[in-house]
């Protein structure tokens, strides 16, 4: 509001309001019976026309009008009536431009039209206000994708080819938008005539509006769990948490960068996430490529974050916004990521705005990681064990993200646990879930070795498609049954193959706590680079082992600078074990861990007879599980 004092009060002395239309403004902004300064923009014998903003302007006729004119000269006019034809006719308001009056500005009242309506829309001009969250230059238009209230909507502005459309508008501002909704390869994409970037109290307003929306939209769905497990509730508010900040990351065009384990329970974790992302992506996207470019799944070989995949990660996710205008991705850790071995290639992404969330059940290091994660869901950190495994997690965080995928993962748990080797109570229930999907414990197995089997061909590869036909997710049954038959023999085959030639060479000792111990040399008497690799070979051997003699059983596969460790019936706590040989052999360059009774440890080749020689004393003096079968995982 600007005040104006040129010239004498109005007649009765006091100081009347004139409404000044904002550039923007059109004839819908006008009143009855309300002052408007205008401008004389020509006359002709019938009368003046008036301009009262860009697009509103009209004619004053000469029956009303008294003196004289000239063009440029101010007006004081309201509203007399809007012809059927468009036409618009003013009069004099009674007051004179040249007298006191207090000057008020009025701001289009823009009808806004949601990407909600978008397809009603087709064709027609209309305003849309929301943040920018990706920019990408083309070789043509500047494309904003902007996010509503409602969803998100690629905005395409043409300068010249090539060449970036508003510059002043970036990624996290609020803008408004003038454009015509138009079908464009399958989607809906506005064609931007006008953009502008709000500030003030406007963008203010705007932005809580769009965050309270938000808000509402994030909240996960409240599903029932797939089976009644006490032991589970307590991880699943935690899971809530990860499922509000992945829905919220989604709605904020956030790209998802998933790393997950490459094993049997990692794809179980990681797939359903990454479908359940997908979808809600596709619901929010009117851009029907925006899942496949807002969610990467890829594996990782070792159970922790290595330096390799992190340096990749990070550079992928620079290009990303350099190229495509991306924001940077938030990382999810899956059946991965608690331990402290993950920490350089945290603190690697944490020089950017790059947040973590691990769900795992390795056994945690909370010290060392939780500074470090935006979350860390782990059962460890509520008193229970890897028997809730990380696909049992992920299978209902999917389900609060996408319920709707329900039907198509009943029997993931099944297979998370057996890949994982579950001794949850809760196996029961899983496998009846999958039976009375038509799975059978014996096919779930042959899915579980196909997994394993594919994974380690696909090695950095996601292999998208051919994990969701081996799991029978967003697939027709055909071809799952007869390439999981198939990939599972030629698994076992191959298992039996590198077996017959290793299990001559395995080595068989005592210990003085009268653990049988097994020890095999995998890099001279092991097929190399072919499955099964040193962990699974090492993993067979002993469960071949465990047949034959009974618990307890310590089973080490070793190479020139690492250690594969497998046990049952014995109580190791390797996490702790690894940390012991570190202070007692200076120069070994130990370093691993996993799982408490399964893991893997490395060193420095020089060293290794010192290192093995350590670990075998430390294993000799572990305590006997009482109990006939202990709680071992497999895991490499
Ligand atoms: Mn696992």
């Amino acid at each position: 509001m600007t005040r104006e004092s040129a010239g004498e009060p109005g007649e009765d002395g006091t100081v009347s309001v004139v409404y000044d239309l904002d550039p923007a403004c059109t004839v819908s902004d006008l009143e009855e019976n309300r002052p408007y300064l205008a401008e004389i923009n020509g006359i002709v014998d019938y009368g003046v026309f008036v301009d009262l903003s860009e697009s509103v302007s009209g004619l004053v006729h000469e029956s009303v009008l008294e003196g004289t004119f000239r063009v440029g000269q101010p007006m004081v006019v309201e509203l007399e009536t809007i012809r059927d034809n468009g036409d618009v006719a003013f009069e004099p308001a009674g007051i004179d431009a040249d007298d006191e009056y207090t000057l008020e500005s009025v701001a289009h009242e823009y009808d806004l039209t949601g990407t909600n309506r978008l397809e009603a829309a087709v064709g027609e001009q209309i305003h849309l206000e929301g943040e920018v969250v990706q920019v990408k230059q083309t070789g043509g238009p500047t494309v904003f994708h902007v996010a509503d209230e409602y969803g998100v909507v690629p905005c395409a502005a043409f300068e010249e080819a090539g060449v970036r459309a508003y510059p002043a508008a970036e990624v996290g501002d609020i803008v408004r938008i003038t454009g015509t909704p138009e079908h464009r390869e399958g989607s809906v994409q506005i064609e931007v005539e006008g953009l502008s970037k709000l500030d003030g109290d406007v963008e203010t307003d705007a932005r809580d509006r769009l965050e309270e929306a938000l808000e509402a939209r994030a909240e996960p769905h409240d599903v029932e769990p797939l089976i009644d497990w006490p032991a589970f509730e307590k991880l699943r508010p935690d899971l809530e948490a990860v499922a509000r900040r992945l829905r919220e990351t989604v709605l904020e065009g956030r790209p998802i960068r998933v790393r997950h384990h490459a094993d049997g329970d990692g794809m179980c974790a990681a797939v359903p996430v990454q479908l359940a992302l997908e979808r809600f992506i596709a619901d929010v996207h009117e851009d029907e490529n925006a899942p496949r470019h807002l969610v990467k799944r890829l594996p990782a070989k070792a159970p922790f974050y290595e330096m390799e995949d992190a340096t990749r990660d990070l550079n992928f996710a620079l290009e990303d916004r350099a190229r495509h205008g991306q924001q940077l991705p938030l990382l999810l850790m899956l059946d991965n990521g608690s331990t402290e071995e993950d920490v350089p290639a945290y603190e690697t992404l944490a020089h950017y705005d790059i947040p973590i969330i691990a769900i795992d059940h390795h056994h945690p290091d909370p010290e060392a990681v939780d500074d470090l994660l935006d979350a860390h869901v782990n059962p460890y950190l509520h008193g229970e064990d890897y028997r809730i495994t990380t696909g049992m997690c992920c299978v209902e965080l999917a389900r609060m993200i996408y319920p709707d995928l329900t039907d198509e993962l009943r029997h993931i748990p099944a297979v998370a646990g057996l890949s994982d080797r579950s001794k949850a109570d809760a196996m029961e229930q899983y496998l009846a879930l999958a039976a009375d999907e038509g799975y059978d414990e014996d096919r779930l197995k042959d899915v579980s070795e196909a997994l394993d089997y594919a994974a380690f061909w696909l090695r950095y590869n996601s292999g998208d498609r051919l994990i969701c036909d081996l799991l029978e997710i967003d697939t027709n049954e055909d071809h799952h049954r007869d390439l999981v038959s198939f990939l599972a023999e030629r698994a076992r085959a191959s298992v039996d193959d590198q077996l017959e030639a290793a299990m001559p060479h395995v080595e068989h000792e005592r210990l003085a706590n009268d653990a049988h111990l097994y020890r095999i040399d995998v890099e001279n008497y092991a097929h190399r680079f072919t499955y099964p690799a040193p962990g699974k070979t090492t993993g067979e051997i002993h469960d071949r082992k465990i047949t034959e003699t009974g618990d307890p059983v310590i089973t080490v596969g070793y190479g020139p600078d690492f250690a594969v460790l497998r046990s049952d019936g014995v109580r190791l706590d390797i996490p702790n074990m690894v940390t012991e040989l570190e202070a007692e052999i200076p120069g070994g360059g130990v370093t691993g861990g996993g799982h408490l009774v399964v893991g893997s440890i490395k060193f420095v080749k020089g060293k290794r007879e010192e290192v093995i020689d350590a670990l075998v004393e430390k294993m000799a003096a572990a305590d006997i599980d009482e109990e006939l079968s202990s709680a071992a995982p497999i895991d490499d």
